[in-house]
């Protein structure tokens, strides 16, 4: 029997407000958003499976300049650039993920490669890109991940000591997360779960998010649901956030709502954690789920129109 499939898609969560948004950047995220949607929901009608669905969605984003992953990741503490991935499969619970990464063009797709090939699940830093030679990915240089809004984000707090995430309250767009991700439901009935992120604009030392951390900032499993999360990330490290939602279904029979409520309106606030997630259960059930101003997200059901959102 063949389940109706299902994709989910975000561009990260914050302090997006309506008041410091023109309606021609509305417009682009917008753009940005159902191009990721389209991606995905392309393989899925092909009959392909949620893995590769949220794989191609998430290259579209780290593709799209105006969101935190690829070709949009903002600047460390050094002028450059370090990247995160992780991608979940939910049919065998496989999982790979990439943190450190400062070349490679589309670090999800590297992700997919460290979960299919390496015979491991994290790779990090200068060898993890040794790796993706192996594996011929495509490389950029420098200059292709030079983006003009988050170079006049990092010279804000270059000198200091501090770090953003993302465009904070400080930069004038608001605080937000700009981190991407995709969950999907197949046809065959599997769910996926896929993350991208530039991380924190000055970040330094090697800091790495929740964002390549299964369990943490992706997770999926096809006898409970697929998470993607954005927000800051030590917090949704310290609080296992995708697991969580996951376990709340597993051990204490929640619904997918009732779980990402709980994790995300309760939980995290408590605990001083901004920011969201999307998931997604084998019913084709899909949470937008956030606890900040707004979120870049979108969703698209078997044969029903593409939903985008970006407010409360
Ligand atoms: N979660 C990401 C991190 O902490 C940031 C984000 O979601 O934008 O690296």
């Amino acid at each position: 029997m063949k389940t109706p499939f299902s994709i989910a898609v975000h561009g990260g969560a914050g302090t997006i407000l309506k008041s410091l948004m023109t309606e021609e950047k509305e417009l682009a995220y917008t753009n940005g958003l159902k191009q990721a949607i389209d991606a995905g929901y392309m393989v899925l009608e092909k009959g392909g499976l949620a893995v590769d669905a949220v794989e191609a969605a998430v290259i579209a984003l780290e593709n799209f300049p105006l969101f935190n992953a690829g070709k949009g990741a903002v600047f460390t503490n050094k002028g450059t650039h370090e990247m995160d991935a992780s991608i979940m499969d939910g049919k065998t619970l496989e999982a790979g993920a990439v943190s450190g990464i400062s070349r490679v063009q589309n670090p999800i797709r590297l992700a997919k490669l460290i979960k299919e090939k390496s015979g491991h699940v994290f790779l990090c830093g200068p060898e993890a890109e040794t790796f993706a030679q192996h594996m011929k990915l495509p490389f950029q240089p420098e200059s292709y991940f030079y983006e003009e809004g988050r170079f006049k984000q990092w010279q804000e707090v270059k000198d200091s000591d501090g770090y953003q995430l993302d465009h904070t309250v400080n930069s004038g767009e608001g605080k937000k997360f700009g981190t991407v991700g995709a969950v999907a439901l197949d046809m065959h009935g599997n769910v996926a779960a896929a993350t991208s992120t530039g991380g924190m604009t000055n970040k330094r030392y090697g800091r790495v998010g929740d964002s390549p951390i299964i369990g943490a900032g992706t997770y999926a499993n096809n006898n409970t649901c697929a998470v993607s999360c954005t927000g800051h990330g030590e917090y949704f490290i310290r609080a296992v956030v995708a697991y969580d939602v996951s376990c709340l279904m597993e051990y204490k029979g929640y619904t997918l709502k009732q779980a990402c409520d709980y994790v995300v309106k309760d939980k995290l606030v408590k605990f001083g954690g901004e920011g969201g997630l999307i998931a997604i259960d084998p019913q084709g059930n899909i949470e937008l789920t956030f606890n900040s101003e707004g979120m870049y997200r979108g969703y698209q059901q078997q044969g029903e129109q593409a939903v985008i959102k970006i407010y409360e």
